[in-house]
């Protein structure tokens, strides 16, 4: 299996490790071009039983219990994105001298010889938001396109499917990168790294050279966050085609090759003629929905690869008019008695929280759950003067309460010592009472959910629903 697009599965013999949403698919469509399939996997519950007979009916082998034996005769591995580099099935197939191939690679592999170019986006937060951000501009240029990876639609199904595309916004998380050699976007872009994901990676060190590798082979631009150093020297360790460009991104004034804001206005002197002195209007920052500052530079990191992709100033207007954001990321829940309430309950690590932090200036912050070994100190300093209080709900409260302590004493704090499901509409009355007119009572918890929710989505839906009971008194 070397680099190029494998034509003939016919009777080659492909490990599929892991079930679940990337490999029941793997394996059908692996099945479906001939290949003989095995599925490993870790887990032999009622579910992987089930998707087990699903598969067994089309021919696939499958092993459950057992995720770490090589399968005899193996010449090929398909992961789920998420198993660890360190388990010892990959060390046996390196031994073995056997590649290893994530769902992303192996949809780059499958795509047809005219396939649509990828455009690329990773980053630590704010991946999905500006994959369909940028999937509304391509559309608003005429394009036929999707929002993909992470999200919306499946890659293999994009790849495969009966419906043709020009271009594809493409998410890419860490662990799909990790696991995708051979991918060449287009354009890609990391919007920013912070540490996350590195009991996966083994270090900060490694985790960002995985980001980086969206770069590899770029051929048109290479999108960087100027305000990011991390991930400007990405690019600079990339090897791309002769030709590809840096581009920058930054909340001021854009340089030469960057895009930026100027007076209200997002503007690109990064794609225009002559762009030492030219510079070319975009949209209004009021066009980005919602106008918070890391949400224009999302904004900006979608523009900078449309435009690599040569698409027109207005469709990145239109676009970004059009578009919407997914639930619970900054979304504004209700007005009550002069008090906006804010879901933020994707904010699950520190940096995403910081973003949510700096877009209001007042700030009733609601905030807990499962810390996943981070610590809140800088956080906490940084917004301390925003605060008008803090709601500490959740498992790991006690360590926002300390650094709230240490670095913001003033601030009035209530720390609710219940993870009932109630506990949320306690959380918003308490909020209620802390915040004044004008305030904003943001729920950017700065932590995982599963401690009190099955997920972020229904933490959200929670809080909602307590804000609603607040507005029907
Ligand atoms: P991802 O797909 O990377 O998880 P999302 O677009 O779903 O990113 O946003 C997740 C959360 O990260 C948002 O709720 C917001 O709090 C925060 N966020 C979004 N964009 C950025 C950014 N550019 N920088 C920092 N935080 C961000």
């Amino acid at each position: 299996m070397g680099s190029g697009q494998v034509t003939d599965w016919q009777g080659k013999n492909v490990t599929v490790a892991g079930l679940g949403v990337s490999g029941v698919p793997a394996a059908r469509v692996l099945a479906g071009l001939g290949a003989h399939v095995t599925v490993v996997n870790d887990g032999d519950d009622e579910r992987a039983r089930a998707q087990a007979a699903e598969l067994e009916a089309l021919g696939v082998a499958v092993r459950l219990g057992d995720g770490d034996t090589l399968p005899e005769g193996a010449e090929l591995i398909v992961t789920a994105p998420g198993w660890k580099p360190d388990k010892p099935l990959f060390q046996a197939a390196e031994r073995a001298g056997v590649p290893v191939w994530g769902d992303v690679e192996l949809a780059w592999r499958l795509r047809g010889p005219d396939a649509a170019p990828w455009l690329a986006v990773t980053g630590t937060n704010g991946k999905t938001t500006t994959v369909r951000m940028l999937a509304a501009i391509l559309t608003a240029a005429g394009l036929r396109t999707a929002a993909v990876g992470n999200i919306g639609v499946s890659l293999l199904d994009a790849v495969l499917g009966e419906q043709e595309y020009d271009v594809l916004a493409v998410e890419l998380s860490s662990y799909q990168l990790h696991w995708a050699p051979s991918l060449r976007a287009h354009s890609a872009a990391v919007l920013n790294l912070a540490p996350d994901h590195l009991d996966w990676h083994g270090s900060m060190e490694a985790y960002a050279a995985d980001k980086g590798r969206v770069y590899e082979g770029n051929r048109v631009a290479c999108v960087y966050n100027a305000a990011d150093k991390a991930t400007e020297d990405l690019v600079r360790a990339a090897d791309v085609e002769e030709g590809c460009r840096a581009v920058g991104f930054t909340l001021g004034t854009p340089g030469p090759s960057q895009l930026g804001v100027v007076d209200g206005l997002l503007v690109d002197r990064a794609f225009v003629a002559d762009r030492q002195k030219n510079a070319q209007e975009l949209a209004e920052v009021l066009d980005v929905n919602p106008p918070a500052p890391h949400n224009i530079a999302n904004a900006l990191a979608a523009a900078a690869l449309a435009r690599a992709f040569g698409v027109p100033a207005t469709a990145v207007r239109d676009g970004l008019r059009s578009f919407i954001p997914d639930a619970h990321r900054i979304a504004h829940v209700a007005d009550v008695d002069g008090v906006a309430y804010v879901d933020d309950s994707k904010a699950t690590n520190t940096h995403a929280t910081e973003a949510s932090l700096a877009s209001y200036e007042s700030i009733v912050w609601i905030a807990g759950g499962l810390a996943k070994g981070a610590t809140f100190d800088e956080l906490v300093a940084k917004a301390g003067k925003r605060l008008r209080g803090a709601v500490l709900i959740g498992a790991d409260r006690a360590l926002i309460r300390e650094a709230l302590a240490r670095h913001a004493p003033e601030v009035p704090v209530v720390d609710l010592d219940r993870t009932d499901t109630g506990a949320m509409l306690q959380a918003v009355r308490e909020a209620q009472r802390l915040a004044r007119p004008g305030d904003t009572v943001l729920l950017a918890p700065a932590c995982a959910s599963m401690d009190m929710f099955a997920n972020y989505n229904q933490r959200g839906d929670a809080f909602a629903e307590a804000v609603r009971e607040l507005g029907a008194r």
